[in-house]
């Protein structure tokens, strides 16, 4: 075998974006026929699961799009050539902008998992648009967490598991949902180390659970609970860092006091675990030399998410666990993704935008009003909000309302089947991409994966759909283009020159800078990395503002030189580049606060904790009896970008889990069927019976329930968690959905029933 074979590229199936070296073959060699972990990518360095392995399958989607489509007035598509399709998508925008404000066409998505370039490159569409409201799958899970934490630390904070003597993890099974580097052999190391200690918080006995040597199975919902007693020990054995404290916090008063009142017994009572286990695990994690932890959906996507996220922070603080090896860190970014902010407010709602984003559970009222303000025009791209919001049939009503809806994307999607146009996008393999996500530390690392086959006839780079978008609405002309270019053939020195004297000054062309650098720049780069061009522009920014962590890693210089070897690496290093080495104490430089400090007394989350430890007893409806987890990650579960249900190897119907003692309850056995109903929906599942959860609790898998065709014409595997979850059911302050929290009934099936 041929080295030479072997492609460099990464997995899109997870924020970990492992490397990955591909072999192309089969028909057209067009085909991914072998796939493994590349050595050579720095931070998984060889790693890959058994997701990774089956990529083909979202390659060569029977779903594919491969021309721009149009609604017809009897709701069919029709096809178009690009060039109607980019003049009516930009007229029938123009027209709701120039009718209502710009303000009214709302942007969701801009890429999946190790796919975000595109949103880099839609920034220019919504701005020679004048969108201003934007939302994305972060505000369905993780806005609860970025709010506090920046306000607890101004940034946000990610842990060092590899180095930590203590791990724990808050609705999280990383066996599944990874999101940490090499996760199982991280995982493993903790678990065999006697030196280390494993803590898990999950209520069901997940594979992490199983590898723990402290298994918290919390009764669902009870998470809020457990973190209070367990912040309350900390306090009573006084367990505080004191030192740490000190030095870097600032309002911890409120904060003893609070959790002095808490009463553990009351707390380990509600949460559903025995008191002196908790007591156990307080001084485990109190006592730690290195403490990381992890939240996640489980916590997140639950009853008091937002204060869980708070109380997890104090916990981090009071430990003194930030700022050393094995605890927490602020990364290096070259990408500033998001920020944590709690600023502005949606236009019809009023909900509170955390990093600019409206909370996906407000969408749909936001459109269904006769508000002035609502939204009258969506461009989705690389999303699938119709399957992934709750309540997918509200959605839908909306999505259907809107005076124009427009996806960007690849597969026809449950979205783009409600669409007015289409635009079809290239595949992750056929145009040069990347995943902002790098949050390692001390050394973080990019990776720009070259494309890995040419688009077939039909499909575009978002980056070449948003740069026509750009000129039919006007926004960049060849006047501005022609001199860049011309300064790009002399070499980057002079096309840097003329990029800071002729773009950057002007607001209105550095709102267009991302096609500018495609149109301009990308020309002169290396045909697979041309969507790549927008990088330099974000080289240029982490050179200015992190000068002395880039110089660290080999970019040194003045901001210029070390942008332009930064960007060079990227193109010439097809398995990634390490473009940043930090020392810890850079962490303390990096909390955001304006003083600099941790602030631990966010007093309405204290008034929150003290409402919920005044609380009665949970009081559960008689009617829904069960806590449903909607959206597991199993073995054989991704984000909706995989659509062919023959990707799975296991679990192919996506069963209903359930513990034995309810399986008996209902007299079913796994393979047999229950429906199971919630307040909105109702569904016919299959049944896992499954030892892992406890009694009350059932859980369903994500990413199922999507629309295939097959030979026989189109198929639904499995239930789509969305047809059952409502809207009203969010965290209070930034509106996460509770998608692990649906109250449901179950009840057998007679044979026969559909
Ligand atoms: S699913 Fe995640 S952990 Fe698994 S190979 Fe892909 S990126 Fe890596």
């Amino acid at each position: 075998m041929d080295a030479s074979d072997w492609q460099p590229t990464a997995c899109i199936l997870c924020e970990c974006n492992c490397g990955l070296e591909v072999r192309l073959g089969g028909e057209g060699g067009r085909h991914l026929v072998r796939t493994r972990g590349d050595r050579r990518h720095p931070v998984s360095r060889g790693y890959a699961c058994e997701k990774a392995h089956r990529l083909d399958f979202y390659q060569h989607g029977r779903d594919r799009v491969l021309a721009p489509l149009r609604r017809r007035a009897d709701g069919s598509f029709e096809t178009l050539d690009w060039p109607t399709a980019i003049r009516e998508v930009a007229e029938r925008l123009a027209r709701v902008r120039d009718t209502h404000g710009g303000a009214s066409i709302f942007y969701y998505g801009g890429g999946g998992q190790a796919n975000h370039l595109p949103g880099a490159y839609a920034t220019a569409t919504r701005a020679a648009l004048g969108s201003r409201y934007r939302s994305n799958a972060l505000a369905q899970e993780k806005t609860g967490e970025m709010w506090v934490s920046h306000r607890m630390f101004g940034a946000s904070t990610r842990a060092d598991f590899e180095h930590c003597d203590v791990a724990l993890f808050l609705g999280k099974n990383p066996w599944h949902s990874h999101s940490i580097p090499r996760a199982r052999v991280t995982l493993k190391e903790l678990a065999r180390d006697p030196g280390r200690t494993l803590v898990v918080v999950d209520p069901r006995r997940s594979e992490t659970a199983e590898l723990a040597d402290i298994h918290l199975q919390v009764r669902p919902g009870g998470d809020a609970w457990l973190l209070a007693a367990l912040g309350a020990v900390l306090v009573r054995e006084d367990l505080v860092a004191h030192d740490f404290l000190r030095a870097h916090a600032t309002g911890l008063e409120p904060v003893l006091a609070a959790l002095r009142a808490v009463d553990i017994a009351a707390a380990c009572e509600r949460a559903g675990l025995d008191e002196a286990l908790v007591r156990r695990t307080a001084g485990v994690l109190g006592r730690a030399r290195a403490l990381a932890s992890f939240e996640d959906l489980g916590v997140q996507m639950g009853p008091n998410s937002t204060l869980v996220s708070y109380l997890h922070r104090l916990l981090i603080a009071l430990t003194g666990s930030f700022g050393k090896p094995g605890s927490h860190f602020v990364p290096t970014t070259l990408v500033p993704f998001t920020g944590g902010a709690g600023k502005g407010k949606s236009p019809v709602a009023g909900a509170t935008l955390v990093g600019g984003l409206v909370p996906c559970n407000v969408l749909a009222e936001e459109i269904l009003c006769d508000h002035p303000a609502r939204y009258r025009a969506m461009i989705v791209e690389a999303a699938n909000p119709a399957h992934s919001l709750a309540d997918s049939a509200r959605l839908r009503a909306a999505l259907a309302s809107l005076d124009t809806l427009v996806v960007i994307d690849v597969a026809l999607t449950e979205t783009a089947r409600l669409a007015d146009y289409v635009l079809p996008a290239a595949t992750q393999l056929e145009k040069a991409e990347a995943s902002f996500f790098n949050f390692e530390f001390p050394r973080n690392a990019f990776h720009l994966r070259p494309r890995l086959l040419p688009p077939p006839e039909g499909p575009l780079s978002e980056a070449e759909i948003h740069a026509r978008l750009g000129a039919a609405l006007g926004a960049v002309d060849e006047a501005t283009l022609a001199p860049l270019r011309e300064a790009a053939s002399r070499g980057r020195a002079a096309y840097a020159e003329a990029f800071m004297t002729r773009v950057m000054p002007d607001p209105r062309l550095m709102s267009q800078a991302s096609t500018i650098l495609y149109r301009t720049l990308g020309p002169t780069l290396p045909e697979p990395l041309r969507e790549g061009a927008v990088l330099y522009g974000l080289a240029l920014r982490a050179a200015s503002k992190h000068g002395a962590s880039l110089a660290r890693a080999g970019f040194g210089g003045t901001p210029l030189e070390a942008a332009g070897a930064l960007f060079d690496a990227l193109l010439a290093r097809p398995s990634g580049v390490v473009f940043a080495v930090d020392e810890w104490s850079q962490c303390f430089e990096r909390i955001g606060t304006p003083d600099g400090r941790i602030h631990l007394d966010l007093p309405d989350l204290l008034e929150t904790l003290g409402a919920l430890c005044a609380s009665p007893a949970e009081v559960r409806d008689a009617a829904f009896p069960f806590v449903l987890s909607a959206g597991e990650r199993r073995s054989f579960t991704a984000n909706t970008i995989l659509r062919d249900p023959g990707w799975r190897l296991a679990d192919a119907a996506g069963a209903l889990r359930l513990s034995p003692a309810d399986a008996a309850a209902l007299g079913v056995e796994t393979g047999g069927r229950v429906r199971l109903t919630t307040r909105r929906g109702s569904a016919v599942v299959t049944v896992e019976v499954s030892g892992t959860m406890q009694p009350g609790h059932v859980s369903l898998p994500n990413g199922l329930g999507l629309h295939y065709p097959t030979d026989a014409g189109e198929a639904t595997t499995g239930v789509a968690p969305n047809e059952l979850t409502a809207v009203e059911d969010r965290d209070p302050f930034v509106g996460t959905p509770w998608h692990k929290h649906v109250p449901a009934r179950l009840e057998p099936v007679a044979p026969g029933e559909a």
